[in-house]
């Protein structure tokens, strides 16, 4: 991590005990109709760094946002979320409904060692968002510590994720501590050779990380569907595949500054195709790279994937973004799962970013196998970008 960041690690028990302890943490969890928890993972990843600071006799307030909500709105509260926390820690779990006004003072004023209190939505109130210094001082107020833990929304500058910390001495959380190690660290440092796999649907959301890769990886892997503009900037034909105009001219000017780079980039060779996209479509192999006009390609083919496993072998550090076919349908999804298997059976550092990505490991059961899978989805990517993610660079004032 970097030096001017410090970790929650290295915070004693004696500076702990009795402290108020600020925590922001990504609670922003999947819910039904009827404000059931479909998905726990989130705030499952956030317990190491709770957990340490309730052992430690911390008093410890936490803070998230749930949804995008413009003002206070019942389906939006935190409350079921303390109620599922409460199930998941051996110490007591209090709510505040409200988030820095009279009745969360109360409770964090009656808040014992070693207890949780979890305030409600940070984005119930306006400054939240505008990242407003008043509302960051108002926050700031009920702590004495700010631990930053909220990996998936470092991306914004916040009043909670990044304003609160120019008002307290602030930590970053065992989940950020380990995304910097991996997404900062082992991409900086890379053990080689260093292999990226970059797919998804679209070259518009995936060119500035495939930019930022350009001269750092050994080899550049592009999947999915972003395949199809690169392929049609060559002058390729691809049929009705996914293509983005006006993208052409920077895929091709891509390629063109992969030649003098030390990055090798691999295109698909092969493609699965249909002529009608849905689910149980008849498909066939397209060998090469010319497809017919009605053909749409849905997937890396056989000798893609041969190609694609043959380059993880050999690899140290692999990162991969992006599905390489349309993995939620089962005719589509060999590749991506070819691929997440052979990334399972690697001894190379496994680095993984972005939700489809993690989706389609996870629907493999190979979650587990990976080094490392990121919990930001754009977070990640703003990070592979090579972009300073404010949540993070506030933690680098630090104020001990
Ligand atoms: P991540 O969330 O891992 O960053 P993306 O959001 O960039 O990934 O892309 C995931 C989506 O890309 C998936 O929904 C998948 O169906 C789609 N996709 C992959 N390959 C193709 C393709 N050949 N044609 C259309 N969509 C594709
Ligand atoms: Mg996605």
């Amino acid at each position: 991590m970097s030096a001017s960041i410090v970790s929650i690690s290295s915070l004693s028990r004696e500076q702990l005990s009795g402290k108020r302890v600020l925590v922001r943490v990504d609670f922003n969890v999947p819910m039904d109709s009827n404000q059931a928890i479909t998905d726990d993972s989130r705030i499952r990843a956030a317990l190491p760094s709770i957990n340490f600071l309730t052992q430690n006799g911390a008093r410890v307030i936490i803070m998230s946002h749930l949804g995008q909500p413009k003002s206070p709105s019942p389906e939006f509260s935190l409350r079921p979320v303390a109620k599922w926390l409460a199930d998941l820690v051996s110490v007591p779990v209090h709510f505040a409904p409200d988030t820095v006004g009279p009745l969360a003072r109360q409770l964090v004023d009656q808040l014992g060692a070693g207890e949780i209190l979890l305030l409600e939505n940070v984005r119930f109130c306006p400054g939240e968002i505008l990242n407003d210094p008043q509302f960051s001082r108002d926050l700031a107020s009920l702590g004495d510590i700010f631990v930053q833990d909220a990996f998936g929304t470092a991306h914004r500058a916040h009043a909670s994720t990044a304003g609160v910390a120019a008002f307290l001495p602030s930590y970053a959380g065992f989940l950020i501590e380990k995304e910097l190690q991996f997404l900062d660290h082992a991409v900086r440092h890379p053990k080689r050779p260093f292999v990226a796999i970059i797919g998804g649907s679209k070259v518009s959301g995936k060119l500035a990380v495939l930019r930022h890769l350009l001269g750092k990886v050994d080899v550049l892997i592009v999947g999915g569907a972003m395949t199809y503009t690169f392929l049609k900037a060559q002058g390729h034909s691809v049929g009705k595949s996914l293509v983005e105009p006006d993208r052409l001219e920077d895929a091709l000017r891509f390629l063109n500054d992969a030649k003098s780079s030390a990055t090798k980039v691999v295109l698909p060779v092969d493609h699965v195709v249909v002529t009608e996209f849905k689910a149980d479509a008849y498909s066939v192999v397209v060998d090469g790279n010319e497809l017919d006009a009605d053909h749409i390609g849905l997937d890396i083919g056989p000798k893609t994937i041969s190609l694609v496993t043959h380059e993880i072998q050999f690899a140290q550090t692999v990162l991969w973004n992006g599905p390489l076919g349309v993995f939620e349908m089962d005719a589509f999804s060999k590749g991506t799962f070819a691929v997440a298997e052979a990334l399972a059976n690697s001894d190379a550092l496994t680095i993984v970013g972005g939700g489809d990505s993690a989706a389609a490991i996870a629907k493999c059961g190979l979650t587990a196998d990976m080094t490392h899978i990121s919990t930001g989805g754009g977070a990640s990517l703003e990070f592979l970008e090579g972009k300073v993610l404010p949540g993070i660079s506030a933690l680098e004032r630090v104020h001990v």
